[in-house]
């Protein structure tokens, strides 16, 4: 017989990364989808979820339910209003102090799992004056940020010393492919023993394969071109620039058209998403415009249409701790060709469910680009081998209880250090600042 192991009830820290934003904008995509996934995921199993976040909008209320056995808190740490994520840190010790106090109505929770590095700030700060055990999901990492991104990096230096930090403090540290459990023993001196790796998912009932005729046509376009699509967040480090310079490489020939979704607004709008211009320019400049549409920022009921349409699921960044977007694709039958970096690498299997191409190199794309052009049944045996892929290894169910695990590991680790020794439940958090947890 079987023992039941006891349901838990879950903090989820995402300081900046609303369940309830809508992806797509500058400070708001993978994250955002990861929170609320998971958030409802490990309701599905039984478990209560609270999940934190910052509040930035004078219309949110307090709490808010998400779906049963799952609320959204909002606490209020600087002003209710949208705050550039590379600005926040100085509102952490407002948020913890927030987030202590809503704790005293909504009850102890048995694990804290924090996300991004300032949420890992408060979840340190909770740890030390709760003693609650803590869980930690970096989505990325300030080092690997600063290798790419150099003098581009707006967050603050101190970034990096709460990571070494958390990596060292948290119970269990979540890594979300190879390549960022590789990072932190690598960068940041983790303990092997302490990270879990847990994927990343995809919500199967909201991307499966459809009809490409049909989508294409819900969607005005073409049956006859060879469409490839570049879904995301449109900021530089996204590399869309690549692809556009791909599509110019491509024979005169060839019917294609590259679309380019997402920005602040529906309609592209070049003032609210300034990386829009200087596509736009690229495209200019490389001849490729004529053969570049940009869509513009999409509700997340419509994406399945886009990725069923395209020929082909393009995704070009020069580093990515994950990547959920590839995913999508490959759950909607789409085949991916994808930089050889970060979460790419493990979700996409070169020449198997797409290609794996290196970063910044757009003769390499346009190739691979040609040749599924030429060779139908390989991207629809691509598609279905992506399909495949995402139904046995990353479901949100899987990455749930992968995670209910990791916390388990962490309360029987966070017990043993806090046996015979009393918790410090005195009402530090009140006077929390950042030094706090230095
Ligand atoms: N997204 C969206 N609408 C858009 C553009 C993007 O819903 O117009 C979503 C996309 O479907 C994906 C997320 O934003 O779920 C981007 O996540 P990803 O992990 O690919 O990139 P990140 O934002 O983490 O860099």
């Amino acid at each position: 017989m079987t023992t039941r192991e006891p349901l838990l009830r879950i903090a989820l820290i995402s300081e900046h990364a609303s369940p309830l934003a809508k992806p797509g904008g500058v400070d708001a995509g993978g994250q955002n989808v990861y929170v609320a996934q998971v958030a409802c995921a490990l309701a599905a199993l039984g478990h209560h979820v609270d999940v934190y976040t910052r509040c930035d909008s004078i219309r949110l209320s307090a709490c808010a339910f998400l779906r049963s056995r799952v609320r959204v808190m909002h606490v209020d740490a600087g002003p209710a209003c949208f705050v550039p994520k590379e600005q926040l840190l100085s509102h952490m010790p407002a948020f913890a102090r927030g987030m202590r106090n809503a704790m005293e109505h909504a009850g102890r929770y048995d694990i804290v799992h924090a996300n991004f590095f300032m949420s890992g700030w408060v979840g340190m700060a909770l740890q030390r004056a709760c003693a609650l055990p803590l869980a930690v999901t970096f989505h990325a990492l300030g080092l690997v940020r600063q290798q790419h991104q150099g003098s581009a990096d707006g967050f603050p230096q101190a970034r990096i010393g709460i990571e070494r930090r958390l990596v060292h403090r948290a119970q269990r540290v979540i890594a979300e492919c190879p390549q960022e459990r590789e990072d932190l023993l690598r960068l940041y001196g983790a303990d092997a023993a302490r990270i879990s790796t847990v994927p990343c998912g995809v919500d199967l009932a909201q991307f499966g394969p459809r009809n490409r005729v049909a989508a294409r046509r819900r969607l005005g376009l073409p049956q006859d071109e060879f469409i490839v699509l570049q879904l995301g967040r449109l900021v530089p480090r996204k590399g869309v620039e690549h692809v556009v310079r791909a599509m110019a490489l491509l024979d005169a020939r060839m019917p294609a058209r590259l679309l380019v979704v997402g920005g602040e607004s529906r309609q592209p709008d070049d003032a609210r998403t300034p990386e829009l211009g200087r596509l736009r320019a690229i495209a200019q400049q490389c001849g490729a415009a004529q053969r570049v549409v940009f869509v513009g920022q999409r509700d997340r009921q419509e994406l399945a249409d886009y990725y069923a349409a395209a020929d082909v699921f393009a995704t070009t960044p020069a580093y990515e701790p994950f990547g959920i977007t590839p995913l999508e694709a490959m759950a909607c039958g789409t085949p991916v060709v994808g930089s050889a970096v970060g979460g790419i690498q493990h979700t996409v299997v070169d020449g198997v469910t797409g290609f794996l191409v290196p970063p910044a190199d757009p003769a390499a794309l346009a190739e691979r680009f040609a040749r599924l052009h030429a060779n139908a049944a390989l991207g629809e045996a691509m598609g279905r081998a992506g399909m495949a892929r995402v139904r046995s290894l990353f479901t949100w169910d899987q990455v749930a209880q992968g995670l209910v695990k990791a916390y388990r590991e962490a309360i029987a680790s966070s017990c043993e250090q806090h046996a015979g020794a009393r918790p410090q439940l005195q009402r530090t958090a009140r006077t929390l600042s950042l030094g706090a947890v230095a």
